[in-house]
């Protein structure tokens, strides 16, 4: 089996975070640079308002800033959108697309993610393209099905372990405390892996993988523990250094 990429727990702070939430990135770098975390790459996505203020902190550092969404287009007439160039500028290096409350809430499609995921990677950044099923396609015994569609519609061609990562978020595990069992996580998750093989070849074993959807303290180890399981994508639970922290450290 291949070597398992390095780690990377990623904080979705969604829409939550004013100026004075910079204490909490504060205690957060504060623990990534003292090696309270394992190995992993630790990543924060905070609102488009808080990327410059938190990248200039986190510059030479370890700690990684991202965006949660970009725009196709580098630049243009589209009022209130921020292209991934305007995300690297403020000093990001990541940015997640096709976030379910995304696809939900603005009828995001997968052809829209994946010219999002390549618009990130012309901009320099590396995607996290995510996928999940919602509670009643998994009732239907659809989730593998409904997975890759999504995956084969979000992916770009030519990603690579450097530029892309994949995010399995179950959409009725967000926020919710529901977490699926670490044996239907692996059966996605090694899925996930075979049709990254199949689509890239050898490079599909390079793209991280990770697990979102009610990750805390409690259970990153567990989930970490999984095959193909490559980091976490933590919402919630990324809001308080000592959560966050405690999971990183999991990984
Ligand atoms: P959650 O959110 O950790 O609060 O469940 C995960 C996500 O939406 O990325």
């Amino acid at each position: 089996t291949a070597i398992r990429p390095r780690p990377l727990v990623a904080g979705n702070w969604k829409m939550n975070g004013l100026v004075l939430g910079v204490n909490e990135f504060d205690a957060i770098a504060t623990g990534v640079a003292a090696r309270e975390v394992g190995r992993a790459e630790v990543l924060i996505c905070p609102p488009f308002t808080l990327i410059s203020r938190f990248a200039a902190a986190a510059a030479g550092q370890h700690i990684k800033i991202g965006a949660q969404d970009c725009h196709p287009k580098s630049s243009g007439a589209h009022t209130g959108d921020v292209s991934a160039e305007m995300v690297k500028d403020a000093g990001a290096s990541y940015v997640i697309v096709g976030h379910s409350e995304r696809r939900v809430c603005y009828g995001e499609s997968d052809a829209l993610v994946r010219s999002k995921a390549e618009a990130a990677r012309r901009a320099g950044l590396v995607a996290i393209i995510c996928i999940g099923e919602t509670q009643a396609e998994r009732e239907a015994g659809r989730t593998i099905d409904v997975v890759g569609t999504q995956l084969a519609g979000s992916l770009p061609a030519g990603a690579t372990g450097a530029n892309t990562v994949i995010a399995y978020e179950p959409v009725w595990a967000i926020g919710t405390g529901l977490t699926p069992t670490v044996d239907d996580v692996k059966v996605v998750h090694d899925f996930i892996r075979s049709r990254l093989v199949e689509a890239l070849e050898g490079e599909g074993h390079e793209l991280r993988i990770l697990y979102g959807g009610s990750v805390k303290p409690s259970n990153a180890a567990e989930l970490m523990a999984v095959d193909n399981v490559d980091g976490a994508l933590v919402g919630g639970a990324s809001l308080k250094a000592t959560d966050f922290l405690g999971i990183a450290a999991a990984y």
